[in-house]
């Protein structure tokens, strides 16, 4: 097997192959290291949707960041479409964010008022009209915001679609390696250090999602990305019981093709245990069932968890590392690494060209002054 190549991404999750397809796109070589099997944490684990406007709710960069990230998924679709021949099961009939409290009612219309202002499309359903939009939804309900352009995918259609297109493109994937060391010389990356041997790149990019404290942990930066647990069931049923996403402060019920629904999800911070607890889905499928009270009769399909990569602030880091050239990382991206996996593979392309990032993307950098000051003086 080669051992040089442009771009070398360690791990193979969505966030990794969204690089590897960017970056093969442009022409480089690249060789994506994952430990075991690609596509099986994080990234298989996830609900799929694109909720720019119904998880992000300031006005921020990472707003704006999602919301030019969700709007690339028509073209991406079909893209990915054209080259691979997978469908990424793109729906778009926006979500529905529930308000059972008056509280949340007050906190929904705040939110539809920025999101308006901010150019996107948001509205209140009243309790009458939200049912009739939704008829199984339950009559406790108050209203909801609906975010008609939030839509949904297959996450795990999308993760291996971008590593499908990506080896058509000439980019290659090398499973069952564990990454150890990064091989760094006079401040400038070389490579990386891999149970089968060294491989040399140019420029290595670090998207091992919850894992990439670990990996950078001899790079002398220590950056504050840790572990939460999410725990997801799916059922089935013979009738159509919502056509929008169902997204509340307590689950989420996504309704797939062929009469599945996913619900999700738990938080479970500091822990990389993959086990699913009964407690954490007896508590899903209460509230879910509080929501849309004809779930009762649905027929069980299967329970699953992933390990969500949380930062400090937030923020996903995207960007190069602070003190060593050509080394990059991309991870961090939490509840929204399928909404943000688009973008984040053009940022990494734009950066090792060498293209100058925007003020806004620069938010995202390991370089940015309020996110550095958050790590240890000595990590610096
Ligand atoms: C239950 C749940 C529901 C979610 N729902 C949504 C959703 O609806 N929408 C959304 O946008 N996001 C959602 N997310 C978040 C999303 O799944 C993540 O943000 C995203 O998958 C992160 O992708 P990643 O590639 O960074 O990480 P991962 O998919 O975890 O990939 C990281 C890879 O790095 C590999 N790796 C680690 N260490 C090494 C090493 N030393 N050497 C080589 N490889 C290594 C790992 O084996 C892994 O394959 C959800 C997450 C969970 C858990």
């Amino acid at each position: 097997m080669k051992k040089h190549y442009d771009v070398l991404v360690v791990g193979g999750g969505i966030i990794g192959h969204s690089v590897a397809y960017s970056v093969s796109k442009r022409g480089m070589s690249v060789l994506v290291i994952e430990k075991g099997e690609i596509n099986r944490k994080a990234s298989s684990a996830a609900a799929g949707m694109l909720a720019a406007q119904a998880e992000v709710t300031e006005a921020g960069p990472l707003f704006d960041l999602a919301r030019e990230s969700r709007n690339m998924f028509s073209s991406l679709s079909e893209d990915l479409k054209e080259q691979t021949g997978n469908d990424i099961d793109l729906i778009e009939k926006g979500m529905l964010t529930i308000a059972l409290t008056e509280e949340k009612v007050h906190s929904l219309r705040s939110t539809i008022a920025f999101q308006q202002a901010a150019g996107e499309k948001a509205s209140w359903l009243r309790g009458e009209d939200l049912l009739s939009v939704e008829p199984n939804l339950s009559k406790t309900v108050l209203g909801a915001m609906y975010a008609p352009d939030d839509g949904q995918v297959s996450a795990f259609k999308l993760a291996t679609s971008f590593a499908r297109a990506a080896t058509l493109l000439g980019a290659r994937i090398l499973e069952y390696t564990d990454v150890t060391g990064i091989l760094i010389e006079n401040d400038r990356v070389q490579g990386v250090k891999t149970v089968q041997g060294d491989f040399f790149g140019d420029h290595v990019v670090v998207t091992g999602g919850a894992w990439t404290k670990q990996i950078l942990e001899q790079t002398n930066v220590d950056l504050p990305i840790y572990p939460v647990k999410g725990e997801c069931l799916s059922v089935r049923t013979n009738e159509r019981l919502i056509t929008k996403t169902i997204f509340s402060d307590d689950c989420y019920i996504v309704p797939k093709n062929e009469g599945r629904l996913l619900i999700g999800a738990t938080m479970i911070p500091g822990t990389f245990d993959e086990k699913v607890s009964v407690a954490g889905i007896s508590q899903l499928l209460n509230k879910a069932i509080n929501l849309l009270p004809s779930l009762k009769d649905a027929e069980w399909e299967k329970a699953w968890s992933g390990i969500r990569p949380q930062t400090g602030d937030g923020l996903p880091y995207i960007g190069e590392h602070p003190s060593v050239k050509g080394l990059h990382v991309a991870s961090g991206h939490y509840r929204n690494g399928i909404l943000l996996s688009p973008i984040t593979g053009e940022i990494i392309a734009d950066l090792i060209e060498g293209n100058e990032l925007t003020s806004a993307r620069l938010a995202f950098s390991l370089n940015d002054k309020r996110r550095r000051e958050q790590f240890s003086e000595a990590s610096y």
